[in-house]
């Protein structure tokens, strides 16, 4: 059952620490499910997917988009949508900053960072993140918060590798934080874990898991 997996979810999360129900590929027959058992936040990865879900579903649902987002695609996404969580370029970032001014929104964003060792990952890299970050243009998007960070470990049964990711992720939040964000009490998300590793994400200081297969099962791609 969708509903008792939800709950036996919110009763391990520490305080603090928010579930991102990962819905991708799955109905809005089992997303209402979960929206009963008092679920709010649903992460979704294809752009035209989450648009026609959330036309369907009750509008108090806080929408995350955790995908890998394309710029011509932002300008169906930023009337609705609550955090993205895969903002991967200055490119993606100015994008959102110049949908969201339009429709009269401020967005609020993550900072995808590559912590896997597998190639196939989206995110810049963390040097590349702070040579992004030093420039300071970013100062001029007023449309946009970086509310934090966000990266996904390597898929390995190697939990000692991911743990040491996870833990690599949370330095650098602390690192970033400290240089630019300071000041900004938004800025506190770390968006990390999975299915198979929120264990290790929690332990290293993740405040958004996202996860899909345990509430709602195997997706049919
Ligand atoms: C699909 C997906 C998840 C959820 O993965 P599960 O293994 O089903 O929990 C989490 N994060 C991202 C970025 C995803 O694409």
């Amino acid at each position: 059952m969708i509903s008792e997996r939800i709950n036996t979810l919110k009763s391990e999360l520490p305080q603090g620490v928010r579930l991102v129900a990962v819905s991708k590929f799955h109905p809005v027959e089992a997303i209402a499910e979960a929206y009963e058992a008092g679920q709010r936040i649903f992460g979704e990865s294809k752009v035209q997917e989450v648009c026609a879900k959330q036309e369907l579903l009750p509008k108090d649902i806080e929408w995350h988009f955790i995908g890998h987002l394309q710029t011509n695609k932002v300008k169906y996404l930023v009337p609705f949508v609550t955090l993205i969580h895969g903002i991967d370029s200055y490119r993606l970032l100015a994008e959102v900053d110049k949908q969201a001014a339009k429709v009269d929104r401020v967005v609020d964003c993550l900072l995808q960072i590559h912590i896997a060792r597998e190639e196939t990952k989206f995110g810049f890299s963390m040097e590349e993140c702070r040579q992004m970050l030093t420039t300071g243009e970013w100062k001029q998007l007023h449309h946009v918060r970086i509310c934090g960070v966000m990266g996904m470990a390597t898929n390995t049964e190697d939990m000692k590798q991911v743990e040491e990711e996870f833990a690599s992720l949370s330095a650098f939040f602390r690192e970033i934080k400290q240089r630019w964000f300071a000041d900004v009490e938004y800025f506190k998300e770390i968006s990390m874990g999975m299915s198979h590793d929120y264990h290790q994400a929690i332990a290293q200081g993740s405040t958004l898991v996202r996860v899909g297969t345990f509430i709602f099962g195997e997706r049919n791609y």
